[in-house]
C-alpha cells in the first residue's frame, strides 16, 4: 500500500488544518509531493516542517480559494515548478448556522465564495493542466450536508448540495472529452475539527459547558448509528483511495464516509 503517489504532485485546499492538514500528511507518506494551501499562513509553515521532520516533500502558498488571481498564481507555480498536476483536493470550507429570515446576505454570500466559488475556480484553473498531461483526479469535499438537508443550516447545505452537483457535471465533462481526468465528492459526517469551532464553541471554550469533542460526541450518539464521531483519518483514507488507480472506474460519484448517518 505504501507510496501509492510517488512522483504525484497534489494540491490540497484548506491544508492548513483539519482534514486538509491531515491530507497532506497522508499522501506525503506515501511519497507525493504535496502544494498545500490555506489562508492560515502560520499553520501552513507548521504543516511544512511535519512533512519535511517526516521525510516528505511539499510546499506551502498563502492562498484564498475565493480569489482567481490567486488560484491563476497557484496554478501557475504548479505548471512552472512541476510541469503538471495530478491531484487536486478541493478541501477548503467553512461552516455557519442561522435562521433563513435572520441570516445576514453577506455572510451568506462569503460561505457561497469559500464552499462553491472556490471548488469552481479551482477546477477551471486546474482542468487545462491536467488535460496537457492526458491525466488527473479532482476530489471535492461536499459533506452529509449536501445530502441531506437539516434545519438552521441551509447556507452549508445548499453549498454542500452544490459541490455535489458542480462535481457530476465536471465528471461528465472529463469523461465526454476522454481526458482521463476522474473527478469525485466526499461526504464526510461529523468529524471533530476546528470547523466546529464556530458552531459549538472551541476544545477549551470558557463560554461552552462542554468542551467541542465531547458536545459532538454527544449530537453523534443520537444522530449516528456508528454512535461516534468519525475520525480525520477515515477521511482521508477516502480520499487517497480516490485518488489512487484503485478507483480507476470511479468519477462523479459520492463517496459517502459517515458511519451511517444518511442510510436511514
Ligand atoms: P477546518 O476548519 O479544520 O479546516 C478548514 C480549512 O480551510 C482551514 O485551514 C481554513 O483556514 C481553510 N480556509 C477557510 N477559508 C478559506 C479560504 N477562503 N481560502 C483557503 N482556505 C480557507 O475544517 P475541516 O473539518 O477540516 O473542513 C475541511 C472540509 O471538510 C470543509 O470543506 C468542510 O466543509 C468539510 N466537512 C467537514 C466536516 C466535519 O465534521 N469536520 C463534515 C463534512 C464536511
Amino acid at each position: 500500500m505504501a507510496n501509492r503517489f510517488d512522483g504525484k504532485v497534489v494540491c490540497i485546499t484548506g491544508a492548513a488544518k483539519g482534514i486538509g492538514r491531515q491530507a497532506a500528511l497522508s499522501f506525503a507518506a506515501e511519497g507525493a509531493m504535496i502544494i498545500a494551501t490555506d489562508i492560515e499562513t502560520d499553520a501552513g509553515k507548521t504543516l511544512l516542517a511535519d512533512i519535511a521532520g517526516r521525510g516528505g516533500k511539499a510546499s506551502f502558498a498563502e492562498h484564498d480559494v475565493t480569489s482567481e488571481d490567486a488560484w491563476k498564481a497557484v496554478i501557475g507555480d504548479i505548471r512552472t515548478l512541476h510541469g503538471k498536476l495530478d491531484v487536486l483536493i478541493n478541501n477548503a470550507g467553512i461552516g455557519m448556522t442561522g435562521l433563513i429570515h435572520e441570516m445576514d446576505y453577506d455572510l451568506w454570500r462569503k460561505m457561497m465564495a469559500v464552499n462553491v466559488d472556490g471548488v469552481f475556480l479551482g477546477t477551471k484553473h486546474a482542468l487545462p493542466l491536467m488535460r496537457q498531461a492526458g491525466s488527473g483526479n479532482i476530489i471535492n469535499v461536499s459533506s452529509v450536508a449536501g445530502i441531506r438537508s437539516t434545519a438552521n443550516f441551509s447556507c452549508y447545505c445548499a453549498t454542500k448540495a452544490a459541490v455535489k452537483s458542480f462535481t457530476k457535471s465536471t465528471a461528465l465533462e472529463c469523461a465526454e472529452a476522454r481526458d482521463g481526468i476522474r473527478v469525485n465528492s466526499i461526504h464526510p459526517g461529523i468529524i471533530s475539527t476546528a470547523i466546529w469551532d464556530t458552531l459549538i464553541g472551541t476544545e477549551e471554550s470558557a463560554s461552552s459547558n462542554m468542551p467541542r469533542d465531547a458536545t459532538l460526541a454527544g449530537m453523534t450518539g443520537d444522530a449516528v448509528p456508528f454512535g461516534r464521531t468519525g475520525t480525520i483519518q477515515e477521511i482521508v483514507n477516502g480520499m487517497l483511495f480516490l485518488a489512487s488507480d484503485e478507483a480507476s472506474y470511479m468519477t462523479g460519484a459520492e463517496l459517502v464516509l459517515d458511519g451511517g448517518l444518511t442510510a436511514g
